[in-house]
């Protein structure tokens, strides 16, 4: 069996940046600290900080009165955030730059008198928050079929943002359907899929012409992670998703003997290696690491939090020169 390894792959900034402010609070305002939603999509990382300290909700109400909160990757809706302002809580807010950015272009279009079209899934935490930060007319679809059925009050004024997160085919299919029922409308053409998306999913096309089945590493509730699959699919290859190595079925295995393995963006980097031992101890060679780009893109952590930490240092070492 001959093992090939998608580059890039696993972890984005956003998903760091969200990581590293749970981490970073629980060192700093100690646990328990609450998080609104899954921080990111992977049962992983979410059993990890829980072993930590953090406590996952999907109700404000769950949260004790004045408590270090945290929204998570994917953004919350703006009466969410006026919910937790109004009881008090210690807001930390872990969206993602890049999903805050399309929230942003939604509440100018929406300002502008435009009705606001959203291309993404319904049921994804970051297509609710999107949805819910905008202020006025507003549409959500995610297939070509879908737009046929949209009536906005002025088919003249009609605009669009998109998931970060979709396949960069599926949104180009559907912004074309777009376009062809209101020629006026305005968008960011496939600005909004982020840069870790469109990477990961042009690294899978890529390994997907090398193998013969290709594994995804990730969650099944992970929109990104869905749509790699996806892609390797529609490149003509089986391709599979995993939370971890127990989930390869041996049957998959037969006649495959390239085997691609990749990772969706909030699937940490020890479950792609324990995915490869798995497959070397069933007679996997050497990995081979596919040519891809480099990431360095790199999402600062919230000012409140860094500003609190040095403080916490601070504080911890007067005491210790005091002792
Ligand atoms: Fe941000 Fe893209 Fe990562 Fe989502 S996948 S958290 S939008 S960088």
């Amino acid at each position: 069996m001959e093992l090939f390894l998608a580059q890039p792959r696993g972890f984005c900034a956003g998903v760091v940046r969200a990581v590293d402010i749970v981490e970073l609070a629980l060192q700093v305002y100690k646990p328990p600290i609450y998080v609104f939603h899954e921080i990111v999509h992977n049962h992983h990382v979410v059993t990890d900080l829980e072993r930590k300290g953090a406590v996952f909700i999907d109700q404000l109400g769950e949260v004790p009165s004045g408590a270090v909160t945290i929204f998570s990757a994917h953004g919350v809706p703006d009466q969410v955030v006026a919910e937790a302002r109004k009881r008090q809580l210690n807001i930390i807010d872990a969206t993602c730059p890049l999903v805050t950015k399309v929230h942003l272009q939604g509440q100018r279009y929406s300002q502008r008198g435009y009705a606001v079209v959203i291309v993404g899934h319904m049921d994804h935490q970051e297509v609710i928050g999107t949805k819910g930060s905008i202020d006025g007319e507003v549409y959500v679809l995610s297939t070509p079929e879908e737009v046929a059925g949209l009536n906005p009050s002025n088919p003249e004024k009609v605009a669009y943002v998109t998931q970060t997160t979709l396949s960069l085919d599926d949104t180009r299919d559907v912004i074309r359907a777009l376009k062809a029922r209101f020629p006026n409308i305005v968008g960011p053409g496939l600005d909004d899929i982020c840069y870790a998306t469109q990477n990961r999913q042009n690294a899978v096309r890529d390994l997907a012409q090398q193998v013969d089945l290709v594994l995804v590493v990730g969650s099944s509730n992970s929109s990104n992670t869905n749509r790699l699959r996806d892609v390797a699919q529609q490149s003509g290859v089986a391709a599979y998703l995993i939370q971890d190595e127990t989930g390869i079925d041996l049957q998959w295995l037969v006649d495959k003997p390239r085997i691609g393995i990749t990772a969706g963006a909030s699937a940490p980097e020890r479950l792609v290696q324990g995915v490869i031992r798995k497959l070397q101890e069933l007679g996997g060679g050497e990995v081979q690491l596919m040519d891809g780009i480099d990431e360095s893109t790199v999402f600062r952590l919230p000012r409140q939090l860094l500003e609190a930490s040095l403080i916490a240092t601070s504080q911890q070492s007067a005491i210790e020169q005091c002792n």
